[in-house]
Order: C-alpha cells, then sequence, then structure tokens
C-alpha cells in the first residue's frame, strides 16, 4: 500500500503479510526465541527491582532516622542488605542483558545468512529474461536484495530482541503502579497515549525525509563513483571545476534533508522530554499529596518508586520511534524482496530428454521472438546447421545474430516456430543436460575470483592437472601463463583482455562439447593469437557443430556455411563464394572489411 508521497506506510496488512513472510525465517530459531522471551521476563521483573528497593530503603532510613532506636549497626544492616540487593540484581542484569543481546544477534545474523542464502539459491533457477528487465539491472537488484536482508533481518531483532523486553517492562511497571494507588496508575496511563501519538508524529514527519536522505545518499556515493571512474576523461577535457559544481549541488541537499531529518528529530525529542518530564511532576505532586493526607500505605518512599516506575513505563514508548523508522524501511524493501523469493513464475522451465549422445544438427524452423522490454529481434528465423561444418552468422551490429545464439543455449524461449536438435524440440531437452553439451564463448567472457587453474577447471571440475594444461596449450596461453610467477596459481583477474579470452577458450577446449557457440571469440585479441585461435577452432571441427559470430574476415570466409542477418532476418544463407556472389549484406560487409584492411597496400607490405 502506498500513500501519495510515495512512501509506503505502516498498515496492520502490510505488517501481517511482513510476519507471514518473515517467520518462515524465523521458525528454526524457535528455541532461540522461546530462550529470549524467558529472559525478557526475567529482565523486565529486574527492572523494576531499583524501584522496589528504594522505596524500602527510604521508608526503612525515614523509620531510623530521629528514633531513638537510632544505631549505626541497625543502619549498616540497612546499608548491607540493600548493596548485596542491587549489586546481586546488577550482576544478574548484566547476565541477563549479555544472554539477551548474545541471542538476538545470534538471530539477527542467522537470519540474515539464511535470507541471502535462499535469495541467491532461487535466482539462479530464474530464466535469463528475468536479468534482462530494466528493474532487474545487476545494481538494482543487488540493492534490492542487501537492503531486504538487511532490514528485515533488523525487523526480527527489533520484534524480539528490543520491542518485547520494552514493553513486557512497561506492563509490567504499570501494573506495579495500578497496584501501589489506582489514582498514580491512571495518572501514567493518562500520559502514556499522549507519548504514543508525539512519538507517531515524528514517525510520519520523519518518513518523508528519510526517503529523501535515502535518495541523496545514492546520489552521493554514485557520484563519488563517477568521479573516480571517469578521471581520465576529466583530467583531459580540464572539467575539475564542472565536476566540483555538480558535487557541491549533491552534497547540500544531502545537507539539507539531513538538517530537515534532524530538525524535526530534535524538535519532538524535546516535545516528548517534556511530556515525560509533566507526566514525573504529576506523579511526584499526586503521590505527595497522598502521603500528606496520610493515605493508607502511602509512604515518603513511594514518591522515589513511583518516579522510577513512571520511567519503566515510558521508556520503550520513547524508542518505538526507532522501531517504527525501522520497520518502515522493512516494509519497503520487503514487498520488492519476497516477490524475488517467491517469483516461482520465473524459474526456468526444463524437460526431460537426455539422449545418449548428441550429433549436433540443428534446425530452426520459423521462430519469431521479442526480447521481454518489448523489442522485437527476430523475424520468421530459419536455418540448418549441421554437425561437421563450421557455420557463420553475418550481419551488422544489432542484426540478430547473438539473439539466436541465446534461444539455442535455451536462454530465452522463441514466440512462435520450433528449435529442434536431432530431431527433438530443444524444449523437450532436460536443460542442464542440454548445456553441458554446449560450449560458450562470449566477446566477453566472465573470469571468476581465483586462480588460472581454477578459472579453467569451470569448464569440467573433474579434469586432471594435465588435462587443464593441454586445454590451455590448445588455446595457445600456456606459454603465457608459464612465464608468470606464480604460474597457473595467478589470479585470473590479473590477466590481460586477450590472455582472459584465451582462458575461457582453453575453458571451452576442456569442456570439449559437441556443440560450440562463438560469440565473437577473437574480438580483444591480437592478429597473432586471433590466428591461432582459428586453428584451434578448425581443429576442433570434426564431429562436432561450431557456430561462429565473428567481425574476423579470414574466419568468415573459411566457414561452411554463411547466414547473412539483417534486423532480424535471414537475408542470406548458403557458402561464403555463393553468397558473396549473390551481393547483398555479406558482400557489403566482406568489401568494406578488405577496403578497412587496405589488401592492396598490404600485399605491397608482405611482397617487400
Ligand atoms: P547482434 O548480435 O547481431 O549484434 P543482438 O542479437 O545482440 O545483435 O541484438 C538484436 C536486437 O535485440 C538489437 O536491437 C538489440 O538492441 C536487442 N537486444 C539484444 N539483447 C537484448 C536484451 N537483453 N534486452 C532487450 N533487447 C535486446
Amino acid at each position: 500500500m502506498y500513500s501519495c508521497d510515495g512512501v509506503q506506510s505502516i498498515n496492520i496488512m502490510n505488517l501481517i503479510q511482513l510476519f507471514k513472510n518473515i517467520s518462515g525465517f524465523v521458525r528454526p530459531y524457535r528455541w532461540i526465541v522461546l530462550i529470549t522471551l524467558i529472559l525478557t521476563l526475567i529482565g523486565s521483573l529486574l527492572a523494576q527491582v531499583n524501584a522496589i528497593v528504594l522505596d524500602k530503603t527510604v521508608d526503612a532510613i525515614n523509620q531510623l532516622v530521629g528514633t531513638v532506636d537510632f544505631t549505626w549497626a541497625k543502619a549498616a544492616k540497612i546499608l548491607t542488605v540493600i548493596s548485596i540487593i542491587l549489586l546481586s540484581k546488577e550482576l544478574i542484569s548484566a547476565l541477563v542483558t549479555y544472554a539477551q543481546n548474545f541471542f538476538g544477534e545470534k538471530m539477527r545474523i542467522g537470519v540474515s545468512k539464511d535470507m541471502s542464502l535462499a535469495v541467491v539459491e532461487k535466482i539462479l533457477t530464474f530464466r535469463v529474461a528475468f536479468f534482462s528487465h530494466e528493474e532487474n539491472a545487476a545494481g538494482m537488484l543487488q540493492t534490492r536484495i542487501t537492503q531486504g536482508v538487511m532490514n528485515l533481518s533488523r525487523t526480527v531483532q527489533n520484534f524480539f530482541i528490543d520491542l518485547l523486553p520494552l514493553f513486557t517492562s512497561a506492563i509490567i511497571a504499570l501494573i506495579l503502579m495500578f497496584s501501589a494507588n489506582v489514582y498514580v496508575g491512571l495518572t501514567a496511563l493518562a500520559i502514556v497515549p499522549v507519548y504514543f501519538i508525539i512519538t507517531i508524529r515524528q514517525a510520519r514527519k520523519l518518513k518523508g525525509w528519510r526517503r529523501n536522505m535515502r535518495t541523496s545518499h545514492e546520489k552521493r556515493s554514485h557520484g563519488i563513483m563517477n568521479i573516480i571512474e571517469s578521471i581520465h576523461v576529466i583530467k583531459s577535457f580540464n572539467r575539475e571545476n564542472i565536476e566540483n559544481e555538480k558535487h557541491g549541488k549533491i552534497q547540500s541537499e544531502f545537507y539539507d534533508n539531513q538538517m530537515n531529518v534532524r530538525r524535526t528529530s530534535f524538535y519532538y525529542d524535546a516535545l516528548k522530554t517534556f511530556v515525560r518530564q509533566l507526566g514525573t511532576v504529576l506523579i511526584i505532586i499526586l503521590t505527595a499529596y497522598l502521603v500528606l493526607i496520610d493515605y493508607p500505605g502511602m509512604t515518603i518512599g513511594k514518591i522515589m518508586y513511583h518516579v522510577m516506575l513512571f520511567a519503566n513505563v515510558t521508556a520503550p514508548i520513547s524508542q518505538l520511534q526507532r522501531i517504527f523508522d525501522d520497520m518502515n524501511d522493512a516494509l519497503v524493501y520487503a514487498e520488492s524482496f519476497f516477490d524475488i523469493l517467491n517469483a516461482d513464475s520465473e524459474v526456468e522451465t526444463s524437460g526431460t530428454y537426455r539422449p545418449e549422445t548428441i550429433q549436433g544438427n540443428i534446425e530452426v524452423s520459423h521462430v519469431d521472438f521479442t526480447y521481454p522490454n518489448g523489442t522485437k529481434a527476430l523475424h520468421d528465423i530459419s536455418m540448418k546447421i549441421e554437425s561437421g561444418k563450421i557455420t557463420a552468422f553475418v550481419g551488422l551490429s544489432g542484426a540478430g545474430k547473438s539473439t539466436i545464439i541465446n534461444l539455442l543455449d535455451k536462454f530465452y524461449e522463441p514466440d512462435c516456430g520450433s528449435i529442434k536438435l536431432d530431431g527433438v524440440d530443444l524444449k523437450e531437452y532436460d536443460t542442464q543436460y542440454l548445456r553441458e553439451h554446449i560450449g560458450l564463448v562470449l566477446q566477453k567472457n566472465h573470469i571468476f575470483e581465483g586462480s588460472i587453474e581454477e578459472n579453467i577447471r569451470y569448464g569440467r571440475p573433474d579434469a586432471t592437472h594435465e588435462e587443464v594444461l593441454e586445454a590451455a596449450k590448445k588455446a595457445y596461453v600456456y606459454d603465457q601463463i608459464m612465464e608468470l610467477p606464480r604460474k597457473f596459481e595467478t589470479s585470473a583477474t590479473e590477466l590481460s583482455g586477450g590472455q582472459q579470452q584465451r582462458i575461457a577458450i582453453a575453458r571451452m577446449f576442456l569442456k570439449n562439447p559437441p556443440i560450440i557457440f562463438l560469440d565473437e571469440p577473437t574480438a580483444s585479441l591480437d592478429a597473432v593469437a586471433t590466428e591461432q585461435i582459428k586453428t584451434a577452432i578448425d581443429d576442433m571441427k570434426k564431429n562436432r557443430t561450431v557456430i561462429i559470430i565473428s567481425h574476423s574476415i579470414s574466419q568468415i570466409i573459411d566457414s561452411d556455411q554463411i547466414y547473412a542477418l539483417k534486423e532480424g532476418r535471414v537475408e542470406q544463407s548458403g557458402n561464403p563464394d555463393e553468397v558473396y556472389k549473390q551481393g547483398g549484406v555479406y558482400k557489403e560487409i566482406v568489401d568494406a572489411s578488405a577496403r578497412s584492411l587496405n589488401i592492396e597496400k598490404l600485399a605491397q607490405t608482405i611482397e617487400l
């Protein structure tokens, strides 16, 4: 539920929903909750001890002073008993607080760990389409997950560790006040709603400001990051002043928001202190009056007793505003967080077909495809891709080449038409089994944190060390690795772009799949490496299906079959020579490549 200012407001339904969703995560910790509740009760009772002891002490000393019975021994006895009671109480209180904090944190950290594990486990099962939604862009998804986990686990802690003990203590203090004297109890009870209303007003006022604070906080971090990331551009254009100005604006917005939050907080805090003091004064006057009129059971010690109990009643309500704020934050993130956890419709579907071997003959018939954002990327695509041949997709950027590979890898499903592998629709295949038999090398391959060996082994975790070395040799990266001080143990993220690309190719060689998709695999390689990789790929094509997307003209003209794409449609197909003779987009690309290579000059240079 959103209020007009777009800020989610606390509402009973929201809270019930929130606790329903959270309950699954709290269940494993029910023993901790039980222990905490018992500790809470002990703690709440202990919190009243000071008031009771002070009441009795004042009365006992009052009786002793000025009477003929007075002796120092009697006074010392009273003081010794008080000291023992108060110190024992503090000792037990310290142990109870320690245990409460410990179990509270144990639960919060545990719930936070379980939530993070659950959400990562869940998103790993999602279709690729989920990640291409604009609102699921990496940074946004990450914020939603981390903020969700942080706020929700804090809510669990707030509720069981802060809210319950405070309120139990307040209720016990109120009961003691009523049992001491009904009028005193009623006075305390009358102040509570006033205090409560002020607290709720404070939380409401702060809500909007806090939302602004979050936004300007994000802007500030984003601004600083932008400066660091673009430092070369800023300096080369001498735009330091402009950046300073831009940052100045962000900072003053941040300053204004912060000041607004503080001003509102201080105003309401002062009001609350005043109301609390007002209550205290009323209670002192009332108790003193009752003592003066000799009301039964009213002694001078009751003044302190009531004041201290009243402090126990108001303490939790002053915490309410903080807990309200936290709950509001939790509600803001809870919805989107649980949307991820409950998004079963996003889970990738899979068939069950697992043939003994895969030949690798692919037939695409009349396929249309639209991305989740509505971009129609493919129109009526039909093609036959045979095993033992290299098939090249050519076309200008945005023609739909990578999209076809996305469909062949089952990352997305076509809108209509069919894709068959060895005569069976891709939908029927067990998705994991299918991907085990496909090797995918992209233009920008992901290198994971870890050593070079671990990165190559990602292709086949059970491979031997020798097999990893063999794969590195085939990808022409072995010699370069051996020159590094820590050889295969070197962190793969330290390698250059071209070297990382070859690690990705080695990973694919190690996997040794019957179907290989290469999406501009040599884009970040130098000419020598490109030629080496081309040879390695040519060697691999026997009994394999190889699809390559490349801007390297040598790779294209050596392929067995070409599909030239234009604006999501197959414009031409056939062997490279035939297709070239037809003219069209393929001829345009080959001619442009030849011109950009400056073939005549190149030939002259080579002759020299
Ligand atoms: P190519 O590989 O030929 O350069 P693509 O297959 O990457 O072309 O893109 C084909 C069309 O689909 C382009 O218009 C592109 O903008 C769009 N497209 C590619 N990926 C996505 C995506 N994840 N979400 C939305 N549109 C996309």
